[in-house]
């Protein structure tokens, strides 16, 4: 039998598993907020057309709108200023291979409970490969933290001085970019970044450095809890739009069964 032949019969019979990373859209789901200053990005919205009635008697449909980085979303190159010269950095763009990649799951959920400014830096992600492998080439990093667990004001856990959530430093993302060269680094939270992130060095590293090396990233996972540390493969396929920064996209993982 062929690879192939091989996949398709194991998805079919359920030896594997494909388990949903995506979170619902719904108008209440928490998006992004910037300081005030800035543009703000408008949460999902939704208006009915019409459901079997006056309006369409026998169809239902909808219209939808809402911002790039909405709900479980992929974060093009071409999002950071960073990353605006990069070739093939939009989403209508980006080379299509990217989108089905072998993930590692770094499982820093305690950490993360017990600080909601927890960095992940270079050395937990060495320390996690002593235990675990080294991170392929061209993989996706995933944080776990249970982020996604959270209700929505704990999500964003908006404080006086701004969000207070985990991410990386800029040490952690320059080991995944220039020793693991990974395809991208996907998170719980609602950026890649620390809710902090702002006062790092560089500010959002995560975006910065990510970006401007022609990297991805993927907000508002869940079910992370649902992969093992490495072996899982990630599909995520963002909405061709066109010059687009981002897009909310359904974002599967195929799992080995036991
Ligand atoms: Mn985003």
């Amino acid at each position: 039998m062929s690879l192939l032949q091989q996949l398709g019969d194991a998805v079919i019979s359920g030896s594997l598993k494909v388990v949903d990373l995506t979170h619902t859209l719904d108008p209440d789901f928490p998006v992004l907020v910037l300081p005030p200053e800035f543009g703000q990005c408008q949460p999902f919205r939704i208006e009915e057309v019409s459901r079997y009635d006056e309006r369409g008697p026998a169809w239902y449909w909808r219209n939808f709108s809402c911002n790039e980085h909405t709900g479980t979303h992929f974060d093009a190159p071409v999002h950071w200023v960073t990353g605006k010269d990069v070739p093939n950095g939009s989403v209508d763009t980006i080379d299509p291979n990217g989108f089905v990649r072998p993930a590692c799951v770094l499982d820093f959920s305690k950490e993360a409970l017990a600080d909601a400014d927890f960095v992940l830096k270079e050395e937990h992600i060495k320390a996690w490969e002593k235990e675990h492998g080294d991170i392929p080439a061209g993989s996706w990093v995933l944080f776990r933290t249970d982020w996604s667990q959270r209700g929505p004001t704990e999500y964003l856990n908006l404080k006086e001085d701004g969000a207070h959530s985990p991410g990386p430093d800029a040490s952690a993302i320059r080991y995944m970019v220039e020793t693991r060269d990974v395809v991208g680094f996907g998170v719980e939270t609602i950026g890649t970044d620390a809710g902090q992130g702002g006062h790092f060095d560089p500010p959002y590293p995560a975006h910065s450095l990510l970006h401007g090396a022609g990297k991805y990233g993927l907000q508002c996972l869940r079910n992370l809890d649902q992969l093992p540390p490495q072996g899982a493969v990630v599909i995520a396929t963002p909405l061709k739009i066109k010059a687009g920064s981002g897009s909310p996209l359904r974002v599967v993982a195929l799992v080995e069964g036991k």
